[in-house]
């Protein structure tokens, strides 16, 4: 293997390669970028950022991001082993986004939708009021626009630097979700390595369709604080996503390489059931197709012929 001609880890050029963390293999970079940041030894699922996240899945140059200039404001002057406020620049320098979240239009495979993504980079894509409300505008777009909304998730939670205005976000986004199911709006729940806390506790969980990566930890307390509490062992693979869809709590885990295909499939599945539903409201009934009872069509024809019958005569 090309990577054992270096002998010590200084003699290796810095940047080139990384170790997977779950299976030791050492990949050189830009073959892993190339594989969507999968190991291509163990299919571990390195995370990556929010950019990288809208880059991989849409088509490309299509996002239009939307409120980019929303930002954070430090209201409770909290300090833990840095302020509030310091953490804030830091992050924004190093994402090159204002906050956790960035959200826009977009097409994936020619399909409209409204896309929003968490980044755990940006302290541990907490939801603090501006995630909030960039979920919150997302989703709202949508309603506004008769488009689905999409949110691929990965967070830690609410942000506690924000107190009980971060809790707030959980019934805001909650709010506007409900709305726009009400007006017949599809909401597809993406979640990825990690989505815990308040993130999971409110609009995470809601999609009409919930779909996640594999080996995704996904939960609301985390299972060191769950086996402290309990006092008791833990079953293995708890809070993964496989675990997860065994208990129905998901729809499918999709791997990266397949997000993209995927989503686009059931954006199509939407879009051909509104198409029926406009039809039938338009006087329009689904054909038969072979395979169908035709037993029962029969009897519904006469009992149909019959109420005509009925009719002529009164
Ligand atoms: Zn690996």
């Amino acid at each position: 293997m090309a990577w054992k001609r270096f002998r010590k880890k200084k003699d290796m050029p810095g940047g080139l390669w990384i170790k997977c963390p779950n299976c030791d293999a050492m990949l050189f970079n830009k073959e892993l970028a190339r594989n969507l940041h999968v190991c291509t030894d163990c299919q571990h699922h390195f995370p990556i950022s929010a950019r990288q996240r809208v880059a991989m899945t849409v088509d490309e140059g299509s996002f239009h991001e939307e409120s980019p200039d929303l930002w954070a404001i430090d209201r409770l002057n909290f300090v833990d082993k840095e302020s509030y406020a310091a953490k804030l620049e830091k992050s924004m320098k190093k994402s090159g986004s204002s906050e956790a979240a960035i959200y826009g239009c977009c097409t994936i495979e020619g399909q409209p939708l409204v896309l929003c993504v968490l980044d755990f980079s940006f302290i541990g894509g907490s939801m603090g009021c501006v995630v909030g409300e960039k979920v919150t505008r997302a989703v709202e777009l949508a309603t506004e626009k008769n488009l689905p909304v999409v949110v691929i998730s990965a967070s830690g939670g609410a942000r506690m630097h924000e107190g009980a205005l971060s809790l707030m976000q959980m019934a805001k986004t909650s709010v506007a979700i409900a709305r726009h199911a009400e007006k017949g709006g599809l909401y597809i729940s993406v979640l990825t390595n990690p989505t815990t806390g308040g993130v999971m506790a409110s609009f995470a969980a809601l999609g009409d369709v919930v779909v996640a990566e594999p080996a995704a930890l996904i939960g609301f307390a985390g299972p060191r604080v769950i086996q402290e509490t309990l006092r008791q062992q833990l079953p293995e693979g708890f809070q993964r996503s496989e675990f997860l869809l065994d208990h129905g709590f998901l729809d499918k885990i999709i791997p990266r390489g397949e997000m993209r295909r995927s989503l686009a499939n059931f954006l199509r599945y939407f879009w051909r059931y509104k198409e029926t539903e406009v039809l039938a409201a338009d006087g329009w009934q689904a054909p038969n197709f072979p395979g169908d009872d035709e037993e029962e069509t029969k009897a519904e024809a006469e009992k149909g012929e019959e109420e005509t019958k009925a009719e002529a005569k009164s």
